[in-house]
């Protein structure tokens, strides 16, 4: 598979980045091997220092990570992609390769509860400052730029509220500005979005979730252009938040179904969400493929369609979500999403507990909100399994 340019991506998803060692094997071979050896001292010293391309050392490089790694690429129509030990990994990476002391970034208020934390909290100890902005206001963004501002980091739809940043005029703005934008693209995977193809810079995604698609490891990536990509390759291998040989076997074979999943996925969770909506002790539904979600026509230029996160208040408050939760049997209580196995979060107790009620109520994260991330099982047991605790209260 030499140009990726000339396969859809169904297609990509099953085959990019795959060569066959000598044995011809059929699937992805899984190489776990801590290093490579050579066949003489020169070529030991070249591999070394760069003069020759191969591997080394798998904190470095490794065939099947490499595999995953040209795959996610050519998934995500980027030049170039580093695989990392997790979501967070990738993130870290990515600003440890790209930013210095002193720098500024800009980054919405909705973001994942661990980035937050990680700029909020962690890099302004190694002068790196981050001022958070709504993600839905463009003129916020420009607002709280500065000249040493270097990145815009932002991520569409947001968890659990579902808003949708703007990329293609975020984009604009900070091109004209020289400052980078990464975007998260963890709830929309490839196959509904791609931000590249919008104007951003990068893209990050924590392969934990719907890329391997069925809750089994820990995984992340950068991709973007091979300038940037080696620049994060350059802390990584030095670093060492590196993805494992055998994570990146189960997330090669996770890619192969992401296409029908979140396809499959997305559309249930439009159904849910329509049933939510008509729902007599539902107040309120976000979800970016209802024509009441207030960015619905940005959502339908940008995305392909609404994803598989859906988020809802009940009539009332923690009690009363507390009561849908437990009144479940099959929903999974748990936070993880893109899993084929659906699972429901208060938001408030959980991902969002250890942030002040100032912030929650900012962040407009109330005690009466539920986040589902819909799996494959069928709709009309996901809406059985809801309406035993949404009729009880
Ligand atoms: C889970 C998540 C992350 C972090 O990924 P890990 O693999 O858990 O480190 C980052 N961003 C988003 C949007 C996430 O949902």
């Amino acid at each position: 598979m030499k140009n990726s340019r000339d396969y859809s991506i169904e297609t990509l998803a099953v085959r990019a980045g795959q060569e066959r060692s000598q044995f011809n094997e059929h699937s992805e071979a899984l190489y776990l091997t801590s290093s490579f050896v050579f066949t003489s001292a020169a070529q030991a010293a070249a591999r070394f220092s760069g003069e020759e391309e191969g591997n080394v050392y798998s904190r470095f490089t490794n065939p099947t990570v490499a595999a995953f790694q040209d795959r996610l690429a050519a998934l995500e129509g980027a030049e170039a992609c580093i695989a990392t030990a997790s979501g967070m990994s990738a993130i870290l990476s990515l600003i440890m390769a790209l930013c210095s002391a002193g720098d500024h970034i800009v980054a919405s208020n909705g973001l994942f509860g661990a980035t937050q934390q990680l700029l909020g909290t962690i890099l302004p100890r190694f002068g790196i400052q981050t001022s958070f902005v709504s993600q839905t206001d463009v003129a916020a963004w420009q607002a709280a730029m500065r000249p040493e501002t270097r990145l815009f980091f932002l991520e569409t739809p947001s968890n659990p509220l579902t808003e949708i940043a703007d990329i293609p005029a975020l984009a604009r703005l900070a091109r004209a500005r020289g400052v980078l934008l990464a975007v998260d693209n963890c709830f929309c995977t490839p196959i509904l979005q791609r931000p590249l193809d919008l104007g951003a810079d990068l893209v990050v995604h924590s392969a934990t979730k719907f890329l391997d698609g069925q809750g089994r490891v820990l995984g992340g990536a950068v991709a973007g252009p091979r300038r940037l990509t080696d620049e994060v390759f350059r802390f990584l291998r030095t670093a060492g938040p590196t993805l494992s040989a055998f994570n990146a076997w189960v997330l090669l074979k996770g890619l192969e179904t992401l296409q029908i999943r979140i396809e499959t996925q997305s559309s249930r969770a439009l159904q849910l969400a329509r049933w939510l909506e008509e729902h007599s002790r539902v107040a309120r539904v976000h979800y970016p493929g209802l024509p009441s979600h207030p960015q619905f026509d940005l959502a339908r230029r940008q995305q392909h369609s609404g994803g598989a996160i859906v988020s809802f208040t009940v009539k009332g408050g923690r009690p009363e979500a507390w009561k849908v939760i437990d009144s479940c049997r099959l929903l999974s209580i748990t936070a993880n999403l893109g899993d084929t196995k659906t699972t429901l979060t208060h938001p408030a107790s959980t991902t969002h507990g250890r942030i002040t009620p100032e912030q929650r109520a900012a962040a407009g994260i109330g005690e009466d909100l539920l986040r589902i991330a819909v799996g494959l099982e069928a709709v009309t047991d996901l809406q059985n399994d809801l309406e035993r605790g949404l009729s009880s209260i």
